[in-house]
């Protein structure tokens, strides 16, 4: 394991990575503020999230299996501390795409005592993660430090108080039932040996109405490049998963697939004016991680501005906007 291989992903990909992740498990789930940890909602719970790349546990190691995240306690575990909530502190190997998770209540305490600590585990735990979806490493102190694959984020957070004692074994047979339902709208309980389980995963059904008003309101034409070749779709601008995100045409734009796909991931979006937007950090974050092939194209199909329905009522409210560009995570819009 070289150094010079291991992309490095800075706070602000880590918070995007982080949102794609939980879309994978439920649509119910946006950022809500925070600087990592990060403040996220998901099914309708708050959780604060901190994560940092993972890592060789540096010259010296006895052991060149093990791999380490250093975590030192910052001004912005405050709101956290205020509240009395756990921060959920992960890890990410970029190389075999995967998270690592301490059990919160363990490193409670052991931020009691110091300012900074060091969490372990192994390379050989997160490579079998990467093949398996899942997998544990039970350290000397009989702790068991979790490694999954992006799409089980939303699970492990749901669930991180159980899934600490979980074995292997159940471990396994957990992802195995979450990718069962993932499929839909769904809500399961499981348990393991007393260890209360939840699965989740909300698939937000379209509202026919607000699809056909959004449709007539622009003309069965993409907002943002002119499409229609049935390709069309009414995307909400503040989601579902919002309770401000209502069924208002005011609250919906109709975009092609590509431009509402881009639009839902943060990659692009709409200013106050109504301008598109291409997200640079989004843009930097993907350029890392070698998925940024194809942006001269959507640059070249996006117009300047937003193509607005002719009728005042129906065009986009600036407000839902704000909103909106707030839970994508993005931060840039006061300078455009
Ligand atoms: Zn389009």
């Amino acid at each position: 394991m070289s150094v010079k291989d291991t992309i490095i992903l800075d706070p602000s990909d880590l918070k995007f990575l982080l949102i794609d992740s939980l879309n994978q498990y439920t649509n119910n789930t946006y950022f809500i503020d925070g600087k990592n940890p990060y403040r996220f909602s998901i099914n309708k719970k708050k959780y604060y999230i901190l994560i940092k790349n993972i890592h060789e546990s540096g010259e010296g190691r006895g052991n060149q299996d093990e791999c380490r995240i250093q975590v030192a306690k910052s001004r912005n575990f405050n709101p956290a501390l205020s509240e009395h909530s756990n921060v959920i502190v992960l890890g990410y190997f970029h190389d075999e795409r995967v998270f690592t998770a301490w059990n919160p209540f363990m490193m409670r305490e052991r931020f009691n005592l110091r300012d900074t600590i060091s969490l372990y585990s192994r390379f050989s735990i997160q490579r079998d993660a990467a093949e398996n979806g899942i997998s544990n490493y039970v350290d000397n102190n009989n702790q068991s430090i979790v490694s999954f694959k992006p799409q089980y984020l939303g699970l492990y957070l749901e669930n991180y108080e159980s899934v600490h004692l979980l074995n292997q074994e159940d471990l396994k047979n957990l992802i195995e039932k979450s990718d069962e339902f993932n499929s839909e709208d769904s809500f399961n309980e499981l348990n393991y040996n007393n260890n209360k389980i939840t699965i989740t995963h909300t698939r937000y059904r379209r509202d026919p109405r607000f699809r056909l008003s959004v449709y007539n309101a622009y003309n069965h034409k993409c907002a943002m490049c002119g499409i229609q070749l049935e390709l069309i779709e009414a995307a909400h601008i503040v989601p579902h998963s919002d309770e401000r995100g209502t069924d208002e045409v005011n609250n919906g734009m109709c975009l092609c697939r590509l431009h509402h796909g881009a639009y839902d991931n943060s990659l692009i979006f709409v200013d106050e004016k109504y301008n598109i937007k291409i997200n640079e950090q989004k843009i930097n974050y993907l350029i890392k991680i070698g998925k940024d092939s194809g942006l001269h194209h959507l640059n070249k199909i996006s117009f300047k501005k937003l193509n607005l329905p002719e009728n005042p009522v129906h065009q986009p409210d600036i407000n839902n906007i704000k909103i909106a560009n707030n839970l994508r995570g993005i931060d840039n819009i006061s300078n455009s």
